[in-house]
Order: C-alpha cells, then structure tokens, then sequence
C-alpha cells in the first residue's frame, strides 16, 4: 500500500497540515484520538504508532495494555474550521495487538466481522442515518444548560435564531470534509435539529456518524451554544432519534430489498431481514439504546417506537417501510438513538437481518394502527411485544440471546455489560429529585 500511503503524505503536504489527529472508538461510543506531528505521519502510516489500551474504558488490562494504531488512508481529512497555516488532519484508525492480529475490543472490527458475513452471502449494507440533536444554550460560566431560546417546531423557518446559523455552518462543514448533505431542517422540539446525509456503505457510515457528531458539536460551541446527542435531555417533549435507513444490495449493486413483482414491491429477502430485525429487537436495543436515558425516549407520545412492529407508513412502530422504491427501497429502524456506538449499533441490526435471510423468519403481520393507542390486551392479541423498558432489561436480553452477543465477541461483550451493568446501578441507587418531589413532604 506504499500508493496510498505516498498520496496521504502528498495530500497532507498539500494542506499545510501539521498535526494529523488518529482517531478511534471505545466500546462505549467515544471518539477517542491522539495528535502526532506530520513528520510522524510516515511512521504511523505503516502502523508504528502505540498507545496505552490499558487507559482506555473497556480495552484491556494493565499487563496487555500495548497496542498499535493502522490508519484507514481512505479516511484523511483536514479540519475546515482550524487554522490554514498549520492546518490539522484526522485520520481514522484500526486497532491491532502487538503481534499483528485485530484486536477483539475494536468495535469498528466488530462491524468488519459482520460485513464479511454479509458478503460471503452476496450482499453489501447501506445505511442511510437521520440524527437528531439540540443546540441549547451555556450559562455565564461557560456551562451547558437545556435552556433554548428558539420556540420554533418541526420544518419552521427561524432567520434570528443562533440555532439556524449554527446549523448552515454544520451543513457547510460537513459538505467541505466530504458528506453529501441531502436535507436539514428544525425537528419538532424547540431547539431541536435534524441534518441527514446520504446512505452509503455501512463502514464508511459508521466513520461518519462519529465525524458527524464531533464536527456538529464543535461547531455549534464556536457559535456560542451546546450541542446534545443525548437522547432525551428533557422530559415532556420529543427526543432525538437516530433513524438507521438500511438496505442490501447484491454485488452487482442491485437493490435486493426490491421487487416490482410482489403486491407491496418489497422482496423476500427484504421480507425476511425484517423478520431478523423483529426476531432480535428486544436484544439489539442495548446496542441501539445503550444508556439510561435512552430508555426515557423509548416511551408513547413522542413519535418514538416502544413497541416490535413493522408497518408502511406508521410512525409508532419500530420498523417502517419508506414509500420510496427502486434503488431507495430500504427499511427504516427507528430506535437507535444517536448515543449509540455506530459500529455495534449497525454490526448488531445487519446479523439480525442475516440472521432472517438465513433461516428465513417470516415477519409478523404488517401493523397499519398507531399502537401508541392500542391496549395492552390488544397488544398481546396481535403478538406486538414490547420493548426493554429500561437500561437493565436490554442488558439481561442482550446476554440472553448468543445471536446478538456473537457480533460482539466475547471480549467486547464482557466489557460492555460490565461498564453498562455499573452506570444501571449508580442509577438505581441515587436519589433522583422526581423522588424527592414526590416523597419528601408526603411521608
Ligand atoms: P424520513 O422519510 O424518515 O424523513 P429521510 O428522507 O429524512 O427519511 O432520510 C432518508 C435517509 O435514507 C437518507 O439518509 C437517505 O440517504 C437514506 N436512503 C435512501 N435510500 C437508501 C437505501 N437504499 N439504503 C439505505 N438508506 C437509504
Ligand atoms: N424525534 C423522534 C424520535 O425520537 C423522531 C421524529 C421523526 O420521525 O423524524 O425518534
Ligand atoms: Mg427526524
Ligand atoms: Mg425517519
């Protein structure tokens, strides 16, 4: 690969660049990166660089702790909003062990695994994702609050506010370092926003997901505010989602989810992937909704999914079919929330389709009634469960179902339930101040 390494180390000599950032992900969805000087650039792309994985949340212990950093070239980029003299690129990176092999904490190897499956099945995943996000304001000291002083709802047009300014330069940004922007716009909640770029290959996704939210962060404190991918910052209004658009293509780049000749023009593949995703709903959504807070989205009201379902056009249920078709026929997963990490989030829907198309899981029927208003009784008649409630519940299914757990291998796994099962705790046993308004003056 000395072609690719020479054209990064032209590129990066092309910009100014000075500092190149390698950056990567833990387990738990933080970007995490180390700065190097561009004359190092040589060494670290041939794989040279070392960091301590021992301080890493959730890599490895203090005796194993060397680890190597591989540069993807493809992923070289140089930050818009830094300086031109002394410019600063990024360059996302794998993760090996000392003795050449991937290292089985890395979550975007974990995505690698199941693509790989993907393939030898004939397919390749897109994965088309919708965040949301809030843009609140800081305090005098310079702290975030859930204060907004935008009173505007869904598709509104606010010329004044610091929010729409923010957003025009996310889109700008994010256009410069290579997204394709296909539509951004004010979300329902006030402060509330939504940029969507166009699907492409699910590892390339994966990697922009995590530039997407560092980039919109980053900006929107150079304009004074704070950026929040949390989930469901305040209680009453809606929260912010992650929609995954995902669809397979064959090889040859056909849509394999199409298929003019069927009734709803969706083919069977399409019909048993849904299948897949139903089956294993209740054991993804750790990776989906990984946090506490998530649990506080997945509830009725908000145009959020808390139940298992699949339907045309309903916004209530978990998996809806866009009415698009051809190459844009796709199923759109409604409960990832953009606290999620990318590579697990994504790994674990692509083997529960796999999972459908390999033992051909017929989907349930198709539910067209707004579930938010179905009783229970109802519920349990048309075989819609529910699913987790909360952090623990996912924790539980997740462990429970060997399907899910194997995308994670067993050294994530371990990691990751013990790190989730540790923040469920601490939840459950503060004193939150619902309580203490509520039981402080009664007993
Ligand atoms: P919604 O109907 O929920 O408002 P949007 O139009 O906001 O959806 O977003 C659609 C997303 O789906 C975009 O990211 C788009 O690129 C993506 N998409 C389109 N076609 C496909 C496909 N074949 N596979 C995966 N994603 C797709
Ligand atoms: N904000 C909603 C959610 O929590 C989604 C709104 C929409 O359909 O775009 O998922
Ligand atoms: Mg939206
Ligand atoms: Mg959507």
């Amino acid at each position: 690969d000395t072609a690719r390494k020479q054209e990064v180390l032209e590129k990066a000599r092309e910009s100014g660049v000075k500092f190149v950032r390698l950056q990567f992900t833990d387990i738990f969805g933080v970007l995490k990166n180390v700065a190097i000087t561009v004359e190092q650039l040589g060494k670290a792309l041939d794989g040279e660089m070392m960091f301590d994985g021992s301080s890493i949340h959730g890599f490895t212990r203090i005796e194993e702790s060397d680890m190597y950093l591989q540069p993807d070239p493809a992923s070289f980029v140089v930050f818009p909003w830094r300086p031109r003299e002394g410019a600063v690129a990024r360059l996302i990176c794998d993760i090996y062990n000392p003795d050449g092999t991937p290292f089985q904490g890395d979550p975007r190897y974990a995505l690698k695994k199941v693509l790989a499956e993907a393939k030898e099945m004939g397919y390749t995943m897109n994965v088309g994702p919708e965040c949301e996000f809030f843009l609140f304001h800081i305090d005098k000291e310079g702290r975030p609050t859930t204060e907004t002083h935008d009173q505007a709802g869904y598709f509104d047009m606010t010329p004044i506010d610091m929010g729409e300014n923010a957003r025009r330069f996310m889109v700008l940004t994010l256009e410069e370092m290579g997204f394709e922007i296909e539509a951004s716009h004010h979300e329902v909640a006030p402060g509330q926003h939504e940029i969507d770029f166009k699907y492409s290959d699910a590892l390339d996704v994966a990697d922009k997901i995590m530039t997407f939210k560092f980039v919109v962060r980053t900006i929107a404190q150079r304009h004074g505010l704070h950026a929040s991918f949390m989930p469901k910052p305040i209680f009453g209004i809606n929260g912010s989602g992650m929609h995954m658009n995902q669809s397979l293509f064959t090889l040859a780049g056909e849509n394999a989810f199409y298929d003019p000749s069927t009734p709803d023009q969706l083919s069977e593949t399409a019909k048993y992937y849904i299948g897949g995703l139903v089956k294993h709903a209740r054991s993804f959504a750790a990776l989906t909704n990984p946090n506490v807070n998530s649990y506080k989205r997945l509830v009725p009201g908000y145009e959020a999914p808390c139940y298992v379902a699949w339907s045309l056009a309903n916004r209530s249920s978990l998996i809806r079919i866009p009415a698009k078709r051809g190459l844009s026929t796709r199923v759109e997963l409604r409960n990832p929330d953009p606290s999620c990490n990318p590579y697990l989030a994504i790994a674990a829907a692509l083997k529960a389709g796999l999972d459908g198309i390999k033992n051909k899981i017929a989907p349930p029927e198709v539910t067209e009634r707004n579930i938010y208003h179905m009783s229970a009784d109802d519920r349990d008649l048309a075989g819609i469960a529910s699913l987790p409630a909360s952090l623990q519940e996912a924790i539980l299914e997740l462990q429970a179902n060997p399907v899910i757990s194997s995308v994670l291998g067993d050294h994530i796994l371990k990691n990751l339930v013990a790190g989730k099962q540790a923040e469920w705790d601490d939840f459950r046993t503060a004193v939150h101040d619902w309580e203490v308004k509520k039981y402080l003056t009664l007993y």
